[in-house]
């Protein structure tokens, strides 16, 4: 390995790099089984809908009989285990996207119950929850209300199906990833289980995952165990690094015709929507997602057995089971966090002569620093870090479209944080 041909990485950090990589090679066969396995998921899917690059060329206009678009939708259906799906350019965020599903399920005086804590932060404003922000949920009657986590981190079973006894709720929603907290992503058996408490108590409530981050990580997604509907965004996991925008909502035919009704308008739903030239882009990103989300997985068990190796806590553990490409480092210190993503950053293939600062990012709560170096705008399936600066001064890190380049910038993160005096190596 000759990185130092090309970066200025210190002796003992190549050794750790040497180890981390050792204690990684279980893992990554695991990693490589799964890819191949999503792979030829996402492949057979393709041939089965009968994709030909002539329906990839999109529509102008209204986008009526979009053919590209409507294959493209049903490829999603089954690579997401789902009867139906929405897949477009034009959602313009995951917020964007999930908030679309939760209008199009809840009407006003339903009560929606979230049965993994808190949700992520931007998705805090769209229920409604510390205040009724404007056009949330809870500003058209929709009642929120949530199941904390265990100590643990893990979801209260008992105490969801006391809830789900005690009220009527016509959603129970889940986060899959863990977001900014440090609490374990939800691994699909996990869901199952979530699944299966709610079934028991509350069978006619909806389901909903946030999918966000989860694609392509196990070998099965959460409607394959149960769940009526899930939602992500097409600039992590199932963008494939290539998808330039958009987001995608997946789960039963019914639920799916609700959301298309307040995507677009009641009445025209799905019928319209011009892909203009971005379909080839979406098709090409989703053929690739299996293969970069198993790169990007790799890039997250290789950090956390390097960062373990210099002491720090991490997590997942590099053996743990994961339900996400997220991993989380603790560094301890705002100096240590700022300097971890500011190395993260010079090893980026776009942007790395930029040193982030910490920043007040709309719809987060504290200042977040991010390192992101990416292609496409804010796409965190590509390499990125971000933090917000307050304790435990973690960095959740994420993404890598080729474990090469990403291990470099992992490796350039450390490299930083022992040059700021960040990193307590011996000789
Ligand atoms: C990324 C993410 C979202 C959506 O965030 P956007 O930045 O709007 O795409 C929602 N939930 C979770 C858990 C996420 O990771």
């Amino acid at each position: 390995m000759n990185i130092t041909s090309f970066f200025n990485i210190d002796d003992r950090l190549l050794r750790l790099d040497k180890a981390a990589l050792e204690n990684s090679q279980k893992q990554f066969g695991e990693i490589d089984d799964i890819a191949e396995f999503n792979q030829l998921k996402v492949l057979s899917a393709f041939i089965k809908n009968g994709v030909s690059e002539a329906v990839m060329s999109g529509s102008t206009g209204y986008g009526y009989d979009d053919r590209g678009r409507e294959i493209l939708e049903r490829i999603m259906a089954d690579c997401m285990g789902a009867e139906d799906a929405l897949m477009r350019h034009s959602f313009a965020s995951g917020t964007h996207t999930l908030t679309v599903a939760l209008f199009g399920i809840l009407r006003p005086g339903d009560r929606v119950l979230c049965i993994t804590g808190r949700p992520y932060d931007t998705i805090t404003g769209v229920f409604g929850i510390d205040s009724v922000t404007d056009g949330s949920l809870a500003d058209f009657g929709v009642k929120y209300a949530q199941v904390d986590l265990l100590g643990d981190g893990t979801p209260d079973i008992d105490g969801i199906k006391a809830e789900l006894k005690r009220e009527k709720y016509k959603m129970a929603y889940i986060q899959r990833s863990r977001g900014y907290s440090t609490r374990p992503s939800l691994t699909i058996s996990d869901i199952e289980g979530l699944v299966k408490a709610v079934r028991e108590v509350s069978p006619e409530s909806v389901v909903m995952v946030d999918n966000c981050y989860g694609e392509f990580v196990e070998r099965k997604e959460p409607c394959e165990v149960g769940a009526d509907l899930v939602a992500g965004s097409l600039i992590k996991n199932p963008g494939g690094g290539i998808a330039p925008t958009g987001g995608y909502i997946a789960g039963k035919k019914e639920l799916i015709e609700k959301c298309a009704a307040r995507m677009t308008c009641p009445g025209v739903g799905r019928e319209v929507g011009a892909t203009l030239g971005h379909s080839r882009e979406l098709y090409m990103g989703l053929f690739a997602a299996p293969h970069v989300v198993g790169e990007a997985v790799k890039t997250a068990v290789y950090t956390s057995a390097l960062f373990e190796l210099l002491g720090f806590e991490t997590s997942p553990r590099p053996q743990e089971k994961r339900g996400d490409i997220i991993q989380c480092v603790t560094l301890g210190s705002a100096e240590g966090l700022i300097a971890f993503c500011q190395g993260m950053q010079s090893g980026a293939p776009v942007d790395a002569f930029v040193v982030p600062e910490p920043w007040e990012m709309p719809g987060y709560t504290d200042p977040v620093i991010m390192a992101a170096g990416a292609f496409t705008l804010g796409a965190s399936i590509e390499l990125s870090a971000d933090g917000p600066v307050r304790e435990p001064y973690a960095a959740w890190m994420q993404g890598g479209l080729n474990f090469h380049s990403a291990k470099a910038g992992v490796l350039l993160a450390a490299q930083k944080m022992l040059e700021k005096g960040a990193l307590n190596i011996g000789e």
